[in-house]
């Protein structure tokens, strides 16, 4: 039960005074609640960070104004100029001080209500933005007007907010300074001195301080005002994670040894031998699964590595204890890809392997749900219909997870919770730091494929501009009359899917006039049999051409396709490009990747570009994509912030990271179920950060 001192912090916003539901609606967006249907409340409210500050308090008179600086005003209001009927002018409103004359601008408003807020002939404070015109001073818009007597009524500095369409920077400020007002008084969480150590201030004082920065010292207390929240954040974080680690050691799973005869049998059918990398990621996961403790390994390899097989022959270690294997897939088309690739391997070597996805439907899935019933199916390959209500295991050891970070928190959990003490294998392609990483797993163990499979060439890499596309065609054509198959992307451009659809499609009809019938097209509407068939058509050679959308991003596996044309390849970030070229390069011949690009570059696409010229190493690609791109964009997320974080960020707050596990760890070694006054305080936190999980897993308190 969340305690009571919360309730007011967890109230919708749409109860705060002026907030409609239409208000409530833009708020829900700009806060990010706009899935699952709470709605955002006061607390999301409160920890929505200001980008910055404006000063209000510069008061140099109109004619000294700097350009484009917000300044104070104290002006006459000497006579308004209404725009003629039916012109789309600006209102205009003259006003002066000692220095000069200023036209204070409006556009779209009504008469009336400019009359009562600056009546000719009087005085008024005016604060806002002032921009010259052929020397003429102007202010459009002015922030605040105050009569001449209201001075104090005038923020010195006020914060600046991330917005969204419709809600005006007053409409957020208000709502944010009335959830303040409502701010419970919530006990002390963190240790004393500690706090004196780091000069942070209190929880309210902080979030008071980070919302109405004082004029002195504005910007410094607003940084350590956010760092010591950013810390409460990270200490809820770690805290949560920490309890749910003990409750999964106290809970030792069965240990998963082997004789090693299904591994062996696996590995005997492969088409190659292991390379160095691959057999010490399966001996290290092996010895993970014969502990009691549960495995949390991350299996890390740039694009080619090789991670699938490693995946299965986990997936035999498993099995020669009777364990069953959930090998999961961000999309189906990959589920399919990963089946197609490992199911003959699978059975090669004894095991039952199946495919489970939202598609399979009636008699064909109750037969699947029924071997992963009675331990049949060994391996069961899918997406995230593999955990949902209905599907059970008999006895499900491991959970392979390819490209991890396309899978919610919620689902890990729900996935772990089908089998006692599950073993979680994560793949991915993406250099995670350390930072990252410990702030969504806590500790992870890492295998690292740092090794290609051997006999493969390097990728020539060239960055063509769209106005040669002719020349690239003829390449092709040489190409293709060799045996070539080609990946041609398509981006996403336009806001409409729709839009770029067209586009892709009207790409394939053109490659289609010049290559005849072998040029196929997928994208992310087609229906999951549709672009399975056309996977599979080119993968066995039948299509030369596969024109697709970014759908083939992450995984597709076809080792035969040699040349990558990336179209508008400036409009991709640098870890896209790097995935999509790694579909190439997979087999023994000599790959060739052409990145179409539309001049004049920017900075950053230039750069781009000229890393992918450079270099295929995945790991430096990813540091230069950090660079470029700032932190939150190596896990695909969008804000420049910690994934699942609402304060705390990367760049900021990472060496707050550390310490924040390690006082978890202190916390729960001194009190191990929050019983203590700081242990109340504690659970306290959690709710209020959303971490509150792991709380049923405490003790009595
Ligand atoms: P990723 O790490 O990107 O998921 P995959 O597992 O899809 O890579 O493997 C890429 C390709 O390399 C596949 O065609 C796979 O069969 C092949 N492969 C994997 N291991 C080896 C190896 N040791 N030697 C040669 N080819 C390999
Ligand atoms: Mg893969």
């Amino acid at each position: 039960m969340r305690p009571d001192v919360l309730t007011p912090l967890f109230a919708a916003v749409s109860g705060l005074p002026g907030v409609g539901p239409k208000t409530a609606k833009l708020f829900d967006r700009l806060l990010g609640a706009e899935e699952g249907g709470i709605g955002a409340r006061l607390v999301d409210l409160v920890f929505h960070v200001p980008t910055g500050i404006v000063d209000r308090r510069l008061r140099p008179g109109v004619a000294r104004a700097p350009e484009g600086a917000v300044v104070t005003l104290d002006l006459h209001i000497d006579r308004h100029r209404p725009p003629a009927p039916g012109s789309r002018a600006p209102y205009k409103i003259f006003a002066y001080d000692d220095t000069g004359e200023i036209a204070l601008t409006f556009f779209h408003a009504k008469a009336d209500w400019l009359e009562k807020l600056l009546p000719e002939g009087e005085r008024r404070w005016v604060s806002g933005r002032v921009e010259w015109f052929n020397g003429a001073p102007q202010m459009a818009h002015p922030d605040h007007v105050l009569p001449h007597d209201r001075l104090d009524e005038m923020p010195a500095v006020e914060p600046v907010y991330p917005l969204t369409e419709g809600l005006s920077p007053k409409l957020v400020g208000r709502a944010v300074a009335a959830a303040l007002a409502r701010l419970p008084h919530l006990p002390e969480w963190q240790d004393a001195e500690w706090l004196r150590q780091r000069r942070f201030p209190d929880f309210t004082t902080a979030l008071t301080r980070l919302h109405r920065p004082d004029g002195n010292d504005g910007q410094p207390a607003q940084a350590t005002a956010l760092a010591r929240l950013a810390y409460d954040e990270l200490l809820a974080g770690q805290l949560a994670l920490a309890i749910v680690r003990r409750d999964l050691r106290r809970r030792p799973k069965p240990p998963r040894t082997g004789d090693g005869r299904l591994v062996e049998a696996v590995r005997a059918g492969l088409p190659f031998a292991l390379t160095g990398a691959q057999a010490r990621a399966v001996t290290e996961i092996a010895a993970d699964m014969a502990r009691p403790e549960r495995m949390v390994r991350l299996l890390q390899g740039d694009v080619g590595s090789g991670k699938t097989v490693v995946g299965l022959l986990a997936a035999a270690h498993a099995a020669e204890s009777g364990g069953q294997t959930a090998f999961m897939a961000p999309t189906e088309l990959l589920a399919r890809q990963h089946f197609r690739t490992i199911a003959a391997l699978a059975r090669a070597g004894g095991l039952g392997i199946a495919i489970l996805t939202g598609r399979e439907k009636g008699r064909e899935r109750e037969a699947i749900l029924a071997g992963l019933a009675d331990g049949s199916i060994a391996i069961a390959v899918g997406t995230h219909a593999l955990f949902q209500e209905g599907v059970e295991f008999r006895d499900l050891a491991l959970a392979v997870v390819d490209e991890q970070h396309r899978f919610g928190v919620h689902q890990r959990l729900a996935l772990t919770q089908k089998g006692r003490g599950t073993d979680l294998l994560i793949m991915t392609a993406t250099p995670i730091p350390r930072t990252l990483m410990m702030s969504s797993f806590g500790d992870v163990d890492v295998s690292r494929l740092d090794e290609k499979p051997a006999g493969r060439q390097p990728i020539a890499t060239r960055a063509v501009p769209t106005e040669r596309i002719g020349e690239v065609v003829g390449g092709l054509t040489r190409a293709m009359a060799g045996g070539a198959r080609v990946y041609w992307v398509c981006p996403l451009v336009e806001e409409s899917e729709a839009i770029d659809l067209a586009a892709a499609s009207d790409r394939a009809r053109d490659l289609e006039h010049i290559f005849g019938p072998v040029v196929g097209l997928v994208h992310g509407r087609m229906k999951g049999a549709e672009k399975d068939e056309v996977m599979r058509r080119f993968a066995a050679g039948e299509l030369s051409v596969l024109v697709a959308t970014t759908v083939i991003e992450v995984g597709v596996d076809v080792p035969e396709a040699t040349v990558m044309v990336i179209e508008h390849a400036e409009r991709f970030g640098l870890s896209q490009l790097h995935q999509l070229r790694g579909r190439v390069g997979r087999g023994s011949a000599a790959s060739t990747c052409l990145l179409l690009y539309r001049g004049p570059l920017g900075e950053t696409a230039r750069a781009r570009l000229a890393i992918m010229r450079e270099t295929e190493d995945g790991f430096r690609i990813a540091e230069e994509d950090l660079r470029l791109r700032g932190g939150g964009e190596i896990l695909g997320t969008r804000q420049s912030g910690l994934p699942g974080f609402r304060l705390a960020r990367l760049e900021l707050h990472g060496d707050l990271m550390q310490a924040a596990r390690d006082d978890a760890r202190l916390i729960l070694a001194r009190d191990p179920d929050l019983t203590s006054p700081r242990g109340a305080a504690l659970r306290t936190l959690l709710y209020l950060f959303g971490r509150d999980e792991g709380i049923r897993l405490l003790g009595a308190g």
